[in-house]
């Protein structure tokens, strides 16, 4: 089984949960502050390689969608 990354709304815990693929969209429970008002993750697939002459500068920072819902 993957395993995903979760944030929690609530407390802004970060987690990481063994879940099955068709399960991953499933609301799942903070362990930190048993709130599930949490959401998943971007898990990033291959991030192994190491080279790349792109021109990403270390910055996080993505523009565009900021919803609340
Ligand atoms: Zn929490």
């Amino acid at each position: 089984m993957p395993i995903y990354e979760y944030t929690c709304n609530s407390c802004g815990h970060k987690f990481e949960v063994l879940r099955k693929f068709e399960e991953r969209d499933n609301p799942i429970e903070c362990p930190s502050c048993k709130s599930s008002d949490t959401r998943r993750e971007m898990s990033a697939f291959g991030t192994a390689k190491g080279s790349g002459s792109f021109g990403w500068s270390g910055t996080c920072g993505s523009p565009g969608s900021s919803r609340f819902g």
